[in-house]
């Protein structure tokens, strides 16, 4: 969550200017308030599971940024926390079935699918690849790493689509030829469980 918060912040200009082509110019930096947000709150508490970290970084995005992408991350957290459990560790296979109730939660919350141009584009391929991987015996550095290609490939994907769901759908054709914001910071959302877990 820290690296994420990290890459967030770095990116935040990136991402509200992506958003500003399709959007209203506000996703870096809502995420990078709510990613603060988290970093303060995992600085200000200490956390008995995997559940009660995720809950809190979820009700924190919850309450802090706003939006479309504030539900939408929010749910994603607290669906990765709620199907973790009351555990203090995670193993891979774990892991990627916290990742896969947290892509169902975005989707029961928002309900994209594959080719609508939204954060689903970058996400859902990325524990394709994860699960592919870990199960054909693949280090969990080795799942992580194609997870992170895969989700990099699905946000450029992104860029030819039409959106379909959430603000820039409202563009219809003028959406074609951007990338999508969402799908970037969840991109971004990969890559820092890479680095941090490998
Ligand atoms: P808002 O559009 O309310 O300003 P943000 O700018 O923070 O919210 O986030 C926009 C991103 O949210 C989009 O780039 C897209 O990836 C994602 N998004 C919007 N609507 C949906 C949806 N219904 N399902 C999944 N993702 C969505
Ligand atoms: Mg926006």
């Amino acid at each position: 969550m820290r690296e994420f918060a990290r890459l967030v912040h770095e990116h935040a200009g990136e991402l509200t200017a992506l958003d500003s082509a399709i959007g209203d110019a506000d996703h870096g930096s809502n995420l990078d308030r709510g990613m603060t947000a988290v970093a303060n709150a995992l600085d200000a508490e200490e956390f008995g599971s995997v559940s009660a970290l995720f809950k809190k970084v979820g009700m924190t995005l919850v309450g802090t940024v706003g939006g479309a992408s504030g539900p939408l991350y929010g749910t994603l957290f607290l669906r990765i926390g709620s199907a973790a459990g009351e555990v203090a560790t995670l193993d891979p296979e774990a892991l990627a079935k916290a990742l896969r109730a947290g892509l169902e939660g975005v989707v029961a919350r928002g309900r994209p699918e594959a080719g609508d141009k939204t954060m689903f584009d970058a996400l859902s391929p990325a524990l394709d690849a994860l699960d592919a991987a870990l199960s054909s015996g693949a280090t969990l550095q080795d799942a992580l790493a194609r997870a992170s290609e895969a989700a990099d490939a699905g946000r450029d994907a992104t860029t030819p689509m039409l959106a379909r769901k959430g603000r820039a759908s409202y563009l219809g054709e003028r959406s074609v030829g951007h990338q999508d914001p969402g799908a970037t910071s969840t991109a971004l959302l990969i890559k820092a469980t890479l680095t941090t877990l490998t």
